[in-house]
């Protein structure tokens, strides 16, 4: 179809349009936003953004019509937190974790190692591979991170071949020390916040720092983030995954857009979350695949920060690309309703990345659409792991699945 054309959909039987999603540029101020649905709807794509939103009987004519016949149709999800820039894989490690065993090769290092050794190639189809994952299953924006190159030309190739996929791309150089640094990680943070930093941030939107024991202190993080910040780039944080540390107060101190983990919070924290424009990022894929507790989102829900869910999808510790897998661990899991969980993969990832145009289908929004083979978002967490994503357009062009 061509952008000159409109689409109606009609006949949804639930229209989740998170309608009402503050659009005064500021996306990120203000309480966690809300979900809102109607049923009998329809919705007219048209010049790839969001015409028209209403009741089906009073919908307007279009060039073109697709019938839901009863089924949802939902904002597509905004994945704000994924490591797609790698090679090889590492199920023995999984397997090994899963039955109690100690397992010595694995970690991010041998991640490193392999992405190291690939070709520029490789990387490129590995990633495309992973992005056309992310779309059959209803992500219609993704965040992708460097952080297993970990010298200035390999970290500075994946963010260039991120940039081909994505423009949430961000520079994750603060991932861990590698190996030819160990005895001397104060040298790393400075080829971090100067020569790596200058060839990786023309291709990257975003900063990011893993602050925690065994990666990098409050006062290392808070170096590479103000690095990236006055190289043009805005600040996210890996934060309080395995155990309670400075994460949150680095974040917020450094005006991040999002604190990603948030596994392990003092009271402080939360009371951080809700009183800055920190958004809260969940990533239960994380908790599951490592058999860790999962993150409280009810705490931080009742308490009034802005939560988030992503996928976190990297070969070590979640190689899941599903967002609804994550919305069916936060609703069953993490004390969410469903509708905060279809809310927060939505609306929440957009917050996470200050987007606007994203997240929400109110009139004006980029036409990133799922249709759902079923009547409501419910069945995203009440059928978990079933393929239930029908068809999904980006920018109002049907890019995965079938309409009648
Ligand atoms: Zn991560």
């Amino acid at each position: 179809m061509s952008d000159a054309e409109s689409t109606l959909i009609t006949g949804i039987g639930e229209l989740v349009s998170n309608d009402g999603e503050p659009n005064d540029g500021k996306p990120n101020h203000g309480q966690q936003g809300s979900f809102a649905a109607m049923a009998g709807a329809a919705l007219v794509i048209a010049g790839g953004k969001v015409a028209w939103t209403g009741p089906a009987s009073r919908a307007p004519a279009a060039d073109a019509v697709v019938d839901a016949a009863g089924r949802a149709v939902l904002p597509g999800f905004v994945d704000s937190h994924a490591h797609l820039i790698f090679a090889g894989e590492r199920s023995a490690e999984f397997a090994a974790r899963m039955a109690g065993r100690p397992y010595r090769a694995g970690g991010i290092l041998s991640t490193v190692e392999a992405t190291r050794a690939a070709s520029d190639a490789a990387l490129r189809a590995n990633l495309r591979r992973l992005a056309a994952e992310m779309l059959r299953q209803g992500t219609t924006t993704f965040e992708c991170k460097s952080g297993y190159g970990l010298t200035v030309p390999d970290e500075a190739r994946g963010l260039a071949l991120a940039a081909e996929v994505t423009p949430e791309v961000t520079y994750l150089g603060a991932h861990v020390v590698p190996p030819e640094f160990a005895a001397d990680p104060a040298g790393y943070v400075d080829l971090v916040c100067g020569p790596m930093l200058d060839a990786c941030a023309p291709s990257a939107r975003w900063v990011d720092v893993f602050c925690e024991d065994g990666a990098f202190g409050a006062d290392e993080a808070a170096a590479v983030l103000a690095a990236g910040q006055a190289a043009g780039l805005h600040a996210r944080v890996h934060a309080n995954q395995l155990g309670p540390g400075p994460g949150v107060r680095v974040a917020a101190e450094a005006g991040a857009a999002s604190a990603d983990h948030c596994t392990f919070l003092t009271d402080d924290d939360v009371d951080v979350l809700t009183s800055t424009p920190v958004v809260a990022t969940l990533l239960p894929g994380v908790e599951f695949s490592c058999r860790q507790p999962f993150p409280q989102a009810r705490r931080l829900l009742d308490a009034g920060a802005v939560v988030a869910l992503a996928t976190d999808c990297n070969p070590g510790s979640s190689f899941t690309s599903s967002m609804p897998f994550c919305i069916a661990l936060a609703v069953r899991e993490m004390g969410m309703t469903t509708e905060e969980a279809v809310w927060a993969a939505t609306a929440g990832g957009a917050r996470a990345l200050r987007r606007t145009d994203i997240g929400h289908l109110g009139v004006g929004a980029r036409a990133d659409l799922i249709l759902l083979d079923a009547p409501s978002h419910t069945y995203l967490a009440y059928r978990p792991a079933v393929p239930q994503i029908a068809a999904v357009w980006q920018a109002g062009s049907l890019v995965a699945g079938d309409v009648p």
